[in-house]
């Protein structure tokens, strides 16, 4: 996403709109661009530097860590802000700082049900065999009942 300095008035801009996911090729890692990033961007000219905030909207695919299903998650970024020097009188590319706040907004370990809309398959193993043991564990009480 680049800026045109000229473009941004002394009271500066704001933007709006969708762009490219911004965070392709992170298939080895297990995240998919699942749509176009969504952003609403103040940005002002402050000195000698470029200031940005707004926010920042992107789904992507990621792989449960429990149950390894691929799964839709949104991220979010409601405090995205940018402070920095300008280094030419033309343009400034926003990309690499959405960028960053995407994936450091990303879940280190992202778990399908997060959200609550569904249930885990991996925490239903989980749950299952937690049964089975409780059962094991009566089943040796019925024992110890018989023998007594
Ligand atoms: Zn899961």
């Amino acid at each position: 996403m680049k800026v045109h300095l000229k473009q941004i008035p002394p009271e500066g801009l704001h933007l709006e709109g969708d762009e490219d996911c911004p965070i392709k090729g992170l298939e080895k890692e297990d995240v998919r661009c699942a749509g176009p990033l969504s952003y609403k961007i103040d940005v002002g000219i402050s000195g000698s530097a470029l200031w940005a905030n707004g926010s920042l909207h992107q789904s992507v695919e990621l792989r449960c860590v429990s149950c390894l299903e691929k799964f839709v998650h949104e991220i979010r970024v409601s405090e995205f802000a940018v402070h920095t020097e300008l280094r030419g009188p033309e343009t400034v590319d926003l990309t690499p700082f959405i960028r960053e706040d995407l994936l450091l907004n990303l879940p280190l370990h992202p778990r399908c049900d997060r959200n609550g809309d569904r249930v885990c398959e991996g925490k239903r193993v989980e749950t299952t065999e937690q049964n089975t043991k409780r059962k094991a564990d009566w089943s040796a009480l019925d024992k110890l009942r018989l023998k007594l």
